[in-house]
């Protein structure tokens, strides 16, 4: 007897990604925020050779 189909509903988790980025250096990179001129500014930063970005996605 098989079981064709299964009753089983899938479990789909909605899993809370938190993306990592790495720097060219190996080093992690750290989203920051930083008061600039009376606004809050978002950059990221690598922890390693402090080198800084605007977004994560600029040191790929
Ligand atoms: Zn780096």
């Amino acid at each position: 007897m098989a079981m064709a189909g299964g009753g089983k509903s899938k479990n789909s988790r909605t899993a809370v990604t938190t993306q990592k980025f790495f720097c060219s250096c190996g080093g992690e990179i750290q989203v920051k925020q930083l008061a600039q001129n009376g606004k809050m500014k978002t950059v990221a930063e690598c922890e390693k050779c402090k080198r800084i970005e605007r977004r994560p996605s600029d040191f790929l």
